[in-house]
């Protein structure tokens, strides 16, 4: 029997091992371990790739988030409205920031915001919106851009599942204020350890970005204003720059695996799958995800098949534990706490072999015909 893991990070590897390697020995050879060379050079091809004026390297996509929200003022008596199916970092920078969090329904046609739903919760306190691209699926850029610019609503950007993904020919990450990306282990843009980045066009935004990570010391043992220690190491930016030659071909080879699945899985009555693009928009397919109320059942049959499986995010922001007694109550969101209970994601990365993913398909048709 095949086993496919939900994700093989052994695979695609050897592609990159010699240059890495080289790179590693160089950074061992001069020991500039951090704000070396490499970090510089990352952050520059990243903000050229993204056609954006600042790259900036945090040392993970929460520090990232957390450490935008706090540079752009964002704090107490504020509300930044946010999806509840979003990941829980996204949650924690809105806390840790002091803002309060406003969740959002979810539209389960792009797994973006509800937009109805979204124009219903502005307030003359609503400071920001933080929008995710959920999956590589880029969000209804116009529609958000007209409604951010009518109320004077801040725009920051999660596309850390959306590395390279476009909207309008545009990349997502480069509409907002700033755009945050974790370019941790499972990313589509993936370090070998934990790692984030943040891009604007902003300059002052950037200087504040630049300083906040090595706790906001604009001279030596001096800090200027508060901050943290969350830089992005030597090492792992050696890894991305040598990941990101090869970016836009790996997400092209999701992009044929999705479509290939959403046409032999749209044969499924009943099952919901991820949007196929519109003419203006370019996903990546960061997770391809099925939505069934079946759900249990068909991971199990997968599993005794080699098949593996995973939820993003099988609770909603809204029902978290740590933060329900404070935030957690009287929300109605019928819709993303559906797409919690049913979705399921199933392998997709750019090394499956066609064999695998005919046996992946042929699965879970088998399923639901028994
Ligand atoms: C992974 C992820 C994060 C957090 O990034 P880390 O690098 O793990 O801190 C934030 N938002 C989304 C949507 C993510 O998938």
């Amino acid at each position: 029997m095949p086993q496919i893991p939900l994700l093989d990070l052994r695979r695609g590897f050897s592609e990159i091992e010699e240059e890495v390697l080289k790179g590693f020995k160089e950074v061992f050879q001069s020991m500039k371990i951090l704000n070396g060379p490499n970090l510089q050079a990352f952050e520059k091809e990243w903000a050229e790739y993204l056609g954006v004026k600042h790259a900036i390297g945090y040392s993970c996509g929460t520090s990232a988030l957390l450490a935008s929200l706090l540079a752009l003022g964002i704090g107490k008596g504020d509300e930044v409205l946010l999806q509840a199916n979003g990941f829980i970092a996204d949650f924690e920078a809105v806390y840790f920031s002091g803002a309060e969090p406003v969740f959002l329904e979810v539209d389960p046609k792009t797994f973006g915001p509800d937009l109805n739903d979204l124009r219903k919760k502005i307030t003359p306190r609503t400071k920001a919106l933080l929008l995710i691209h959920m999956y590589g699926h880029p969000c209804e850029m116009d529609d958000i851009l007209e409604i951010c610019d009518k109320y004077g609503i801040i725009l920051i950007e999660d596309a850390s599942h959306a590395h390279g993904a476009e909207y309008r020919s545009k990349k997502v990450g480069t509409f907002g204020k700033v755009g945050c990306f974790s370019c941790g282990p499972v990313k589509n843009l993936n370090a070998v350890g934990d790692a984030g980045v943040v891009v604007t066009n902003d300059d002052e935004l950037a200087f504040k970005l630049k300083y906040f990570r090595v706790h906001g010391q604009v001279e030596k043992n001096h800090s200027h204003f508060p901050g943290l220690n969350t830089r992005l190491d030597e090492l792992q930016a050696v890894i991305l720059r040598a990941r990101l030659k090869t970016l836009d071909q790996k997400n092209e080879k999701r992009r044929e695996i999705a479509r290939y699945y959403t046409e032999k899985l749209s044969e499924i009555p009943g099952l919901l799958l991820p949007p196929l693009d519109p003419p203006h928009k370019k996903s990546v397919y960061h997770r391809y995800v099925i939505g069934t109320s079946k759900r249990e059942e068909l991971i199990k049959f997968l599993k005794e098949r080699g098949i593996g499986t995973g939820y993003y995010y099988p609770i909603p922001l809204h029902q978290h534990r740590a933060y329900f007694e404070t935030f957690g109550k009287s929300w109605n969101l019928p819709q993303a706490e559906r797409l919690a209970r049913e979705l399921v994601a199933i392998p997709i990365y750019p090394e499956l072999t066609q064999d695998e993913i005919d046996y992946i398909v042929d699965s879970i048709k088998a399923f639901f015909n028994a």
